[in-house]
This record gives structure tokens, C-alpha cells and sequence, in this order.
């Protein structure tokens, strides 16, 4: 791979990352995996100015933006922290500022593993709460944000300014964390994977009594304004301590690398006693005309780090592998362990992702493993303390048939996992793929947890999601737990499903490898589950985000018959298979076609095929004397190049295409800025750019 693939390779493996944690704040991989990935871009960028481009995830904050809040822009820019494991690092930036800046002060203070929060006041009553978003504009979540106690609707004290913003970061405790994934599992949803998951995606509800309930925490780190009281951070903090915001009792002035040093290595061992999670120190520079001097890249001040902890290990014993079985077929080997506390939750079962790995560790049963929570995702284990294994103690041997069925396992080319090909008699796979289909974020059907739909499957009700479109309240009402008025509520709940929108069905299906990022996007280029189900596999791989892997897993679940039944069953029972038209927003392309090619600035080519039909325009696969204009972005294919050029074809720009259209604005977004437009008191700073002296500062 020559340096220039592998840059775009890590761009969008980490702009991948990024959605999975900041949308759907469900991340993929650990913090440290994602730094080390974002660390080794960074210095490829560095040896290869010549790639640089300003949407790299190095020069940009990694947004949390979504379409379902209102946003806004920021007074003054939310920037992101620069950050380090390492403590030579942090001594070269501490000596940076040193050579900068005469006899500087610095704040150390936790940094508390949350999701950040901008809170603006004014005449001392809270105005609004807004995400940090892409450091430019975030989500108003003033609502949500009000029903936590800890953030003061109205302050005490005096002194305050008559209007300004205060950041810091929404918590979940451990304790209110526990308690909400043990009512989530009883409830048969999945578990949030750590407290600041659960936070941001609390944080992101749509109803705010959900909010109140989940026990939000709010600690305030910084404030900002015109007209600022004092001219230190610590001497504003202590201020702010006054009129009633919340304001960590554990940041302390340091003047030398020796102070710094001490106070980091007290909270990498004390804050293990912390009732909140914190994943590091962040330094900062006191004085706000020292960090004035200091300045600010476009994604992070200079005049702050953050060192962060490395992931926090144990050691505990290895009782037993066991084997589960996904709804896709997929064998995930199980450590269970000697309970043990690990980062402020107590830890009873590890992942062991499959064979090879358990080989590459030669983990055995009885063995004394360490066992460490990376990006706190879901625990592992990264070794084993050989000095302490038994004398008796033998290989493990994997498993060859399914524990669940006794199928012979079966592992494909080029797959880590062994998989259980039964897929239409192994019970764990029948159930998965129901439970999955009922999910909030595929046809959310109320009421039908984990256990409802194992009762069910054995009452023999159900055996595929099509039967729960036949199931009659009747049949319900006998069953154990569940009684007239429930079993009424289901059935609701199921008919009400049929309005789900066809990329949520898609999604639903289960199709392996299609998550809901790609059924959105296969949604939205194909428009009907005809045409996914037509395709070849050519044509899927055209679609963004669709990859060979994907192409081939959606051939082979079309192929099979059991599916193809299920699916004429479903559209029987009436789900949508088909995108909503979308609305038109002129008819300026009436007549032309286009053939998209490459990758754009702006756009995704996705958004550039939906703002072609909205403006009355027709997409095309391919170059021919049909096309009107070849739309072409950076790396476009060549032999489309070709074509277009022979047979004359008009070939355009991203810019070209947007000045014909006269507007950016992709369908969705136009909705966005209506819904934006009506509301009168929208945002007193919308106009407004954010202020990019005073956001070095902030
Ligand atoms: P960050 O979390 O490393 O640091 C910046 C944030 O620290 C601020 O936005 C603020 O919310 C917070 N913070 C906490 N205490 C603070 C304090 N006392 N003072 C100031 N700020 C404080 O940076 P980020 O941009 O939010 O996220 C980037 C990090 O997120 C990455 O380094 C990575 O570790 C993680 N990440 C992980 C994945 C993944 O897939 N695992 C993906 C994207 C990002």
C-alpha cells in the first residue's frame, strides 16, 4: 500500500469510527485503537503535506450532530483537546509552553469521560444547552438538559455576566449507569457498552421525562464570554463555583512538570474510587493572556493536553469458555471469570472474539488472565500470567459442532468466526433474528422483549418475524406474564409497525453485514426492495458503502428461498418496501440525466443523486449518448472519463452542479432549515460567525 492509499484508508476507517461514536454512540473499537489510528494518519499526513485536505478527521472535531435536534451554531467554537498517552509528550508540550510563555500557570484537572455541553445564561437563567456538534454548530438539547439537577436553571450569588456560556461535560455515575443497563437487559434491550455512551445517547432522547429518570450528572470546566469577571480560568471557576454551577473540587494550580506529574499519578490510582468515570488529566495553561499567545489549531487549543490513562487491567480467574450463538449463526467464545472489579463495574464474562485469538493467547480453562476494558467497550482479555497456571492444565480445544443445535460448525473463507449453518432449526438464530427485527431502531414493536419472544417461540407462535404479523391477541392473552391487556398492546404495536420507513425494514431483515448505516444507504439509492433485490452484484458495489463483503452477503440472503418467502409474506402484511418520494424542490433538471463518478468535497454522491431527482433530474449507472453531464469528483473512474469524452459528453464539477441547482442544500437538509426559519427565536448567534480570537481562548 503506497502512503497515499493508506492515508485515504485510515481517513475513512476513522471518519467510520467517528459516526459509530459520536451518532449512534456505538463504538466499534477501543479509544486506544482509535488514537493509535488517528496518531499514525497524523504523522503520514505530516511526512505528506502534498495530501493534505482540511476534512481529514486530524484537522476536523470528530460531530455528533444529528437530524433529530434543532442546531445551532456556537458563540464561540467547541473545540476538541489534544491528547497523549505518553508522559514524554506531555513533557514536551509543557516545555513548549514554557519556552512561549514567562513563568506560566497551569490548571490540572480530571477529564471526565462524558459528552461535552455548552449552557449559555442569560440575565442568569439558562437559555439554552447545545452539543458541541462539529465545534461550529451542535444540537439544542435545552430540554433534555433541564431535567438534570446538577445544572442551576437559575444562579445565585452575583457578579455573573449578563450574558455568556459555560461548558463541561454531561456524566452518567456508575451507579445510575448500573442500574439503567440492568433494567435495559431486563427489558431484553441491549446494554449501553460504558457510561459515556450512555450519557451522549441520553443526552440525544427524544423525550425528556426518559432524561429525567436516567440520572445525569453535569460538571462545568470552563467558561466563556465578552465580558468575563476575571482574567484566569481558576479565579472564573471558582466564581462560577458561586452562582451554582457544579465545579470539580479536584483541579489544582500547578507551576513545574514535577507538580503536573504528581498530580496525574495520584488520580491514575485514586479516581478508581471516583463514583463517575474519568479517562485522564487535562492540563491546562491559567491564564487567559497566556492562551491568547498560545492560540489554536482548527481542531484543539495549544495551550491545553490531555493525558489519558491507559486502559485500566486485572487479573482474575478463567472458570470456563462458553459458546453463543448470534442470530446470524455467528460462535463468539465467552470467557466466564472470577467476578472482579475492573474501571468501577464489576466484571463476571469476557469476549474472546473466536479461535485464533484463544490460540494466539493459548487461554485455558483455570488459567489466571488479565482482563482489560480498552475504550471500555466490552471487557477482554489481552494475556494470561503464565507463572500461575496449574500443572494439570490442558489446551482448550474449540468447539466443532453448535452448543445449541449440533450442527457441525462451519467457518467461511477468509472469516475469523465459526458460524452454525442451521439457520432455520437453531433456536439462538430463529430468536436473534425476531429480536433484532423488533428493535427501537428497526420496526420497533413495544411491549415484545427478549422473553415475550422466547415465549412465543415456544408456544410455537412464532418461528419468523413474518408470524408476528398473523399472531391474534387471543393467542397471547393465555400465555404466562402476559394477559389481555398486553397482549392487546402488542398486537398494536405490531400492526402500528407497517408504517416503519423501508430503510428501517431493510435494516430489519437482518441481512448479514447490513447495519444500519448501509440499509440507509441502500435505501436511498435503490428506493424499493425490488430493486435491492434485482441488483447484481456490480450494481450493489455502486452503491456507497457497499463493499464486496456486503454485495455478497445481500446476493446470498436474496438467493435463498426461506427468505424470499418471508419477505412475500411481509410485503403481504403490508410493510413499506418502498423510499418516501421525496419532495421536489424544482424542476430545474427536468429532462437531464446524469452519471455521477468519484468522491466530492461537499457531498456525498448519495446527496448529490438525491438533490438531482429533487430538482426534477434522472440519475443514470452509466456513461452513454443518453447522458447529459458526467458529474465528476476527485478519483472518478477512468473508464467512465473516457467515454464521456468520446461520445462528448459535458463534464462537471461538484461547483458547476451546485450553481446550476442555485442551492447546496441536500433534500433532508431543506427541511432542517425550514423547520429552522419557522421558529422566530431560532438562535440570537445563527447569523453570526463564531468568534475566532476569543475561541482560542475557550
Ligand atoms: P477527547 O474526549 O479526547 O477530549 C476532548 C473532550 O474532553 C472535550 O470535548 C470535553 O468534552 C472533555 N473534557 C472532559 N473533562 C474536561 C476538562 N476538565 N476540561 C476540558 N475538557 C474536558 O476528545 P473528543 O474530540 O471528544 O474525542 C476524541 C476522542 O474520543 C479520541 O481521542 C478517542 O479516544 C475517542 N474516540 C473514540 C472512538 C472509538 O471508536 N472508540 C471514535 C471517535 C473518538
Amino acid at each position: 500500500m503506497t502512503a497515499r492509499q493508506r492515508i485515504i484508508f485510515l481517513r475513512e476507517r476513522l471518519n467510520y469510527y467517528n459516526y459509530k461514536y459520536y451518532i449512534e454512540t456505538a463504538p466499534v473499537v477501543s479509544d486506544f485503537e482509535f488514537d493509535t489510528l488517528l496518531r499514525e494518519l497524523q504523522d503520514l499526513e505530516a511526512e505528506h503535506p502534498e495530501y493534505a485536505d482540511p476534512n481529514s478527521p486530524t484537522v476536523r472535531v470528530g460531530s455528533d450532530i444529528t437530524n433529530e435536534f434543532r442546531s445551532v451554531e456556537h458563540s464561540f467554537p467547541m473545540l476538541s483537546l489534544s491528547n497523549t498517552y505518553s508522559t514524554e509528550e506531555l513533557h514536551e508540550w509543557i516545555d513548549r509552553v514554557e519556552k512561549e510563555i514567562d513563568e506560566p500557570e497551569f490548571v490540572c484537572e480530571l477529564k471526565f469521560d462524558g459528552t461535552a455541553i455548552s449552557l449559555t445564561y442569560e440575565q442568569g437563567r439558562l437559555l439554552r444547552a447545545v452539543t458541541r456538534g462539529d465545534g461550529t454548530r451542535g444540537d439544542e438539547v435545552t430540554e433534555n438538559v433541564r431535567t438534570i439537577r446538577s445544572v442551576p436553571l437559575v444562579l445565585t450569588g452575583e457578579g455573573y455576566p449578563d450574558f455568556f456560556e459555560i461548558r463541561g461535560e454531561i456524566l452518567m455515575p456508575y451507579a445510575s449507569f448500573d442500574r439503567l443497563n440492568a433494567e435495559r437487559e431486563a427489558a431484553g434491550e441491549p446494554p449501553f457498552a460504558n457510561p459515556r455512551n450512555a450519557a451522549a445517547g441520553t443526552l440525544k432522547q427524544q423525550q425528556s421525562q426518559v432524561v429525567a429518570r436516567r440520572g445525569l450528572d453535569c460538571t462545568l470546566y470552563q467558561l466563556a464570554g465578552d465580558a468575563l469577571p476575571h482574567a484566569s480560568h481558576w479565579e472564573n471557576m471558582e466564581a462560577a463555583r458561586e452562582w451554582g454551577f457544579k465545579i470539580s473540587d479536584n483541579m489544582r494550580i500547578c507551576r513545574n512538570r514535577e507538580q503536573i506529574t504528581e498530580y496525574i499519578e495520584y488520580w491514575d490510582s485514586e479516581r478508581k474510587a471516583l463514583p463517575f468515570p474519568t479517562d485522564g488529566v487535562v492540563v491546562k495553561v491559567n491564564r487567559y493572556a497566556d492562551r491568547r499567545a498560545l492560540g489554536a489549531t482548527s481542531k484543539a487549543p495549544k495551550w491545553a493536553v490531555a493525558y489519558k490513562f491507559k486502559a485500566e487491567q486485572a487479573l482474575t480467574k478463567l472458570l470456563k469458555v462458553t459458546y453463543q450463538v448470534g442470530r446470524t449463526g455467528a460462535v463468539t467464545p465467552v470467557a466466564n471469570l472470577e467476578p472482579v472489579l475492573l474501571a468501577g463495574t464489576t466484571v463476571k464474562r469476557a469476549t474472546l472474539h473466536n479461535a485464533d485469538q484463544i490460540a494466539a493467547l493459548d487461554i485455558r480453562e483455570g488459567d489466571t488472565v488479565y482482563v482489560e476494558k480498552g475504550g471500555e467497550i466490552i471487557p477482554k482479555i489481552t494475556g494470561v500470567d503464565l507463572a500461575q497456571r496449574p500443572s494439570d492444565s490442558r489446551p482448550l480445544e474449540y468447539i466443532t459442532e453448535c452448543p445449541e443445535c449440533g450442527a457441525t460448525l462451519v467457518r467461511y473463507e477468509g472469516e475469523a468466526k465459526h458460524y452454525c449453518p442451521n439457520q432455520s432449526d437453531c433456536r439462538p438464530q430463529i430468536i436473534g433474528r425476531i429480536i433484532h427485527f423488533i428493535r427501537r431502531k428497526a420496526m420497533d414493536i413495544d411491549g415484545l422483549g427478549e422473553e415475550t419472544v422466547e415465549l412465543l417461540y415456544e408456544n410455537g407462535l412464532v418461528n419468523c418475524a413474518a408470524d408476528l404479523y398473523d399472531l391474534r391477541a387471543e393467542q397471547l392473552a393465555p400465555l404466562p406474564r402476559l394477559g389481555e391487556k398486553s397482549a392487546e398492546n402488542i398486537i398494536r404495536s405490531i400492526r402500528r409497525s407497517v408504517e416503519v420507513p423501508f430503510h428501517r425494514v431493510l435494516f430489519a431483515l437482518g441481512v448479514r453485514f447490513v447495519g444500519e448505516t448501509t440499509a440507509k444507504y441502500l435505501a436511498s439509492h435503490f428506493r424499493s426492495l425490488d430493486a435491492v433485490m434485482a441488483a447484481t452484484r456490480e450494481e450493489l458495489i455502486e452503491a456507497e458503502e457497499v463493499g464486496e463483503k456486503i454485495a455478497d452477503s445481500i446476493i446470498e440472503y436474496f438467493a435463498d428461498e426461506r427468505n424470499r418467502a418471508i419477505i412475500e409474506r411481509l410485503r403481504e402484511a403490508g410493510l413499506q418496501f418502498e423510499a418516501e418520494q421525496r419532495e421536489a424542490a424544482s424542476e430545474i433538471l427536468d429532462g437531464l440525466t446524469f452519471v455521477i463518478s468519484g468522491t466530492f468535497a461537499d457531498h456525498s454522491r448519495d446527496e448529490l443523486k438525491a438533490m438531482i431527482e429533487a430538482h426534477g433530474g434522472k440519475n443514470l449507472a452509466a456513461v452513454s449518448s443518453n447522458t447529459s453531464y458526467l458529474l465528476a469528483g476527485s478519483k472518478i473512474g477512468p473508464t467512465k472519463l473516457q467515454k464521456a469524452t468520446k461520445l462528448g459528453i459535458k463534464i462537471i464539477s461538484e461547483e458547476e452542479f451546485i450553481a446550476m441547482i442555485g442551492t447546496d442544500e441536500t433534500p433532508r437538509a431543506t427541511a432542517r432549515k425550514s423547520a429552522e426559519d419557522d421558529d422566530a427565536n431560532c438562535d440570537r448567534t445563527t447569523d453570526e460567525k463564531p468568534r475566532q480570537i476569543q475561541g482560542s481562548l475557550f
